[in-house]
């Protein structure tokens, strides 16, 4: 039982809607593969700077950093809020990357519009229409993360939010759910990727870095995602994960990334050979 409309590929006339395309920066979401690299925060300037280079010498990737940051603990580091999204515009600027960092709040998204290329809704807001609502109306692209607690069904439907709203700019972006297992932080759904992209006509992505909360497992959960039909991955890059304010155990280093970088390269190719 589906409750959905302009989501669907196939409209309710049994006419197929074409697949969404989105551009960001110079790149087109939904035709190129897609990258959206960087910190879970924004910690200094230098920081992001370094990340912003070697994501530009990759092939370039839309720069993702935390700014004002939701977490678990009200005691932990919450963010620079402000003088994290200078750092993250200025490194943009310098390295001529488009920006995104997740909007948590109604009250930031007239400011944050001016400021970024594209905004994301947490796992946490996922369920947060009004929040959605107000993000949408900006006509700005928006990954919609799943919520971790929530079912695909439920999942499109905030997709279905933003196109009601006249934006029609959405990234889903598959980010693992919690369940009983805790060897890894969330579980990947993968079958929410093959169901996203048969069923909707917009672009996906999957967030192998907060899916698993384990650097170690970042690249096979990649290369997997990909096989499973993404059209993009989110990957949480830091120059010293051991010291990073936030996510520690799951960011790769900028070696690592760059070594990613390739390995996802060779899958994508190889994906696009078997099912041309
Ligand atoms: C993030 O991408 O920084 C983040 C907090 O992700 P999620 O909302 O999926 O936990
Ligand atoms: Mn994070």
């Amino acid at each position: 039982m589906y409750d959905l409309d302009l989501v669907l590929k196939i409209d309710k006339n049994g006419n197929k809607r074409e697949d969404t395309k989105i551009k960001i920066g110079g790149k087109v979401v939904g035709e190129d593969f897609f990258f959206v690299s960087g910190p879970c925060s924004v910690e200094d300037e230098e920081m992001i700077e370094r990340v912003a280079e070697v994501v530009k010498d990759t092939g370039g990737a839309l720069l993702r950093g935390g700014t004002y940051k939701l977490r678990t603990s009200p005691y932990t580091f919450q963010g620079l809020g402000p003088l994290a999204m200078e750092y993250l515009i200025n490194a943009g600027k310098k390295y001529n990357l488009p920006i995104i960092t997740e909007v948590v709040d109604t009250r930031d998204v007239a400011k944050l519009v001016e400021e970024v290329d594209a905004f994301q809704i947490g796992t946490r807001n996922m369920l947060n229409y009004p929040l959605i609502i107000e993000t949408a109306k900006t006509g700005k692209p928006i990954i919609l993360k799943r919520g971790m607690n929530t079912n695909i069904n439920e999942w499109f439907n905030s997709a279905e939010y933003i196109l009601s709203m006249g934006n029609p700019n959405v990234i889903l972006c598959e980010r693992g759910l919690r369940t009983v297992e805790y060897y890894t932080r969330n579980t990947l759904d993968l079958s929410a990727v093959a169901i996203a992209k048969n069923m909707t006509h917009l672009p996906v992505i999957v967030d192998p870095s907060h899916a698993t909360g384990r650097s170690d497992l970042v690249e096979q959960m990649s290369l997997a995602s990909v096989m499973a039909g993404a059209d993009g991955l989110m990957i949480e890059v830091h120059p010293n994960p051991e010291k990073a304010l936030s996510d520690s155990e799951q960011q790769v280093d900028l070696e690592q990334y760059v070594e990613l970088v390739e390995k996802i390269n060779k899958t994508v190719k190889f994906r696009n050979e078997l099912y041309k």
